[in-house]
C-alpha cells in the first residue's frame, strides 16, 4: 500500500517572512493529518527559517534545486550538505522550468539524483512532455527518454526513497489539468518501465505524484486513479486554505 504524498513548490515565492507565515498556517491547519506524507518546498532563502517552524510537526521541509558538487568554487550553487543542514528531507530534481530556463539536461538531472541519494535526500524527480511533443504523438518516447536519463547507471537499492512527479509541462501553471484518465495512462506507462529497467515489486512501491494545476476541486479524480499516489503542487500550495484542502481531499 502506497502512502498517499502531497508536496508544495513554493517556486520564487515567498520572503522569509511570508514563508514563515504559510507555514505556521499550514502546521496548524494540518496538525491532525497522519495518512499523508507533506512535504512544502520553499525557496533557499527561507528553508531554515521554515524548518524551525515545521521541524517538530508532521510537515517535511523539500528543496526546489541542489548541486551536484559538495562544495567549491561555484558561485551561486548550493550543496546537498547546504541543504540538508537546512533540515530538507526531499529535493525537486528535474523540474521542467530547470529544464527549460536553466537548460538542464538528462546528464545534470542523473548527476544530481546521485548526489541527492549520497546525502540521504529523497529526490522528486519530474518528468513530462510538452504541449507539442503531446500533438506529435511523443509523450511515451519523451517519457521513456527522461526516465533512462535520469536513472541511467543507478542501481534499485539507492532508489528505495525516491519518487517520481509526472507533470505534464502544459498543465503547469496554465490552469488546464490533464485529465484523470491521461494522467492515469502516463503513471501506468511509468510504473511499467520501472518494473522493466529494475523489479515489479519495486515499481508497485514506488510513489508517483502528478503534478499540473492540481487544485481542491480535481485532486479527489485524481487520486482515484489506481497509479496516482499524490501530487506536486505548485500555484495552490501558496496559500494554506487551498493546500492543505488539496492535502485533506487526497486522503
Ligand atoms: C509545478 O510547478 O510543479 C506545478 C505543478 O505547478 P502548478 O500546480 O502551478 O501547475
Amino acid at each position: 500500500m502506497r502512502k498517499p504524498f502531497i508536496a508544495g513548490n513554493w517556486k520564487m515565492n515567498k520572503t522569509i517572512g511570508e514563508a514563515c507565515s504559510l507555514a505556521n498556517e499550514l502546521k496548524r491547519e494540518l496538525a491532525d493529518i497522519d495518512s499523508c506524507d507533506i512535504a512544502i518546498c520553499p525557496p533557499f532563502t527561507a528553508l531554515s527559517a521554515v524548518n524551525d517552524i515545521i521541524s517538530s510537526s508532521n510537515i517535511a521541509l523539500g528543496a526546489q534545486n541542489l548541486f551536484w558538487e559538495k562544495e567549491g568554487a561555484f558561485t551561486g550553487e548550493i550543496s546537498p550538505a547546504m541543504i540538508k543542514d537546512c533540515g530538507c528531507k526531499y529535493v525537486i530534481i528535474g523540474h521542467s522550468e530547470r529544464r527549460k530556463y536553466f537548460s538542464e539536461s538528462g546528464e545534470i538531472i542523473n548527476k544530481k539524483i546521485n548526489a541527492a541519494i549520497d546525502n540521504n535526500l529523497f529526490p522528486i524527480i519530474c518528468v513530462g512532455e510538452t504541449l507539442s511533443q503531446r500533438e506529435n504523438n511523443e509523450t511515451f518516447s519523451v517519457i521513456e527518454r527522461q526516465l533512462k536519463e535520469a536513472f541511467e547507471n543507478i542501481a534499485q537499492q539507492r532508489l528505495k526513497d525516491a519518487i517520481i512527479a509526472y507533470e505534464p509541462v502544459w498543465a503547469i501553471g496554465t490552469g488546464k489539468t490533464a485529465t484523470p484518465q491521461t494522467a492515469q495512462e502516463v503513471h501506468e506507462f511509468i510504473r511499467q518501465k520501472i518494473a522493466q529497467y529494475y523489479s515489479a515489486d519495486f515499481a508497485q512501491q514506488l510513489r508517483l505524484l502528478y503534478g499540473g494545476s492540481v487544485k481542491p476541486d480535481n485532486i479527489s479524480d485524481l487520486m482515484k486513479q489506481k497509479d496516482i499516489d499524490g501530487a506536486l503542487v505548485g500555484g495552490a500550495s501558496l496559500k494554506a486554505s487551498s493546500f492543505s484542502e488539496i492535502v485533506k481531499r487526497s486522503i
